[in-house]
């Protein structure tokens, strides 16, 4: 069976800044078709949950109390690429929005809620290497 990147807060994993998640309600159809692989950038770059919210600013990102937590999303998008490079994946489900795993739109770093077009870190390296990824709303193109 094909191996799928997901975000592991889509799996119902308490992983969010704000300790939450965000359970995939379709979860079980994807389960058919997959073995899921998962990862959440944020938490294996080194930070807590729950945590202050972050977003990109430039090349950098920040929390909402200006703290630089840019190091700690590279090391979890580059553990996320590892993942897929051990487990020939090609797919990924990742959050949208998401500073980290959002692909397309994220937050404009102004923590306001506007969005911009732009992929979050672990997206953008995930595309660079030739993995596919698509966002909550486009699962049904992985069914
Ligand atoms: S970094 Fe990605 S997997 Fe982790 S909580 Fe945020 S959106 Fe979910």
């Amino acid at each position: 069976m094909e191996k799928l990147l997901i975000s592991t807060c889509l799996l119902g994993v308490e992983t969010r800044y704000d300790g939450g998640h965000n359970l995939l309600p379709k979860l079980h159809l994807l389960k058919e078709r997959y073995i899921l692989i998962s990862a959440c950038p944020e938490v294996d770059g080194g930070l807590p949950t729950p945590r202050d919210p972050a977003e990109r600013i430039g090349e950098s990102v920040l929390t909402i109390t200006n703290e630089d937590v840019t190091e700690q999303f590279n090391l979890g998008a580059n553990i996320a690429l590892d993942l897929c490079k051990k487990h020939k994946i090609k797919k990924a489900l990742l959050k949208k929005n998401s500073p980290s795993c959002g692909h397309s739109q994220i937050y404009d770093g102004s923590f306001t809620g506007n969005l911009i077009n732009r992929d979050g870190v672990t997206a953008e390296l995930l595309k660079a290497n030739g993995i596919k990824v698509y966002n909550e709303d486009e699962i049904d193109k992985l069914l």
